[in-house]
């Protein structure tokens, strides 16, 4: 059921959504309604009704990009498009996320310049709208 074979093929589409998601890609959303601790047991899988929601989710593609855009790949937690962590890993892999494409310089500098005013990483990341990781990501290219 957690197949990550789903994205095979949709790679495109998976990478816009990460760069480009928008509220209305996850509001068709099967899980709407649904307790979301459903989705971080405390161990192992989520219960196979819940894995099979995400199979037939018309929002599958887009909550694993959320996932991808926005978590730490060093604590990466939870199910999202029906993966787990280690498969969310793989994805990352086979897309290359860990080798993204340079920052903007001036989002680069800005982020720079709010870490150095005392702004946490997440602060200056919801500043920016983008994740924690593309912050320290910034903040390298700015150094
Ligand atoms: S794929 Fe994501 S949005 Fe869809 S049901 Fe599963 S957890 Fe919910």
């Amino acid at each position: 059921m957690h197949n990550p074979n789903f994205v095979i093929g949709r790679e495109r589409q998976l990478r816009n959504l990460i760069n480009h998601l928008g509220k209305n890609d996850i509001a068709i959303a099967a899980c709407v309604g649904v307790d979301p601790d459903i989705y971080h047991p405390e161990q192992g899988l989520p219960n196979e009704l819940a894995l099979a929601r995400c199979a037939g989710c018309p929002a599958r593609l887009a909550c694993l990009a959320l996932a991808l855009r926005t978590e730490d790949p060093e604590a990466r937690a939870g199910w999202y498009g029906g993966l787990g962590p280690a498969d969310r890993d793989n994805v990352a892999a086979h897309l290359r996320l860990d080798t993204p494409e340079p920052p903007p310089p001036d989002r680069a500098l800005e982020a720079a310049r709010l870490r150095t005013a005392g702004w946490t990483v997440n602060t200056i990341a919801t500043h920016l709208g983008c994740s924690r990781r593309t912050v320290q990501r910034y903040l390298r290219a700015a150094a």
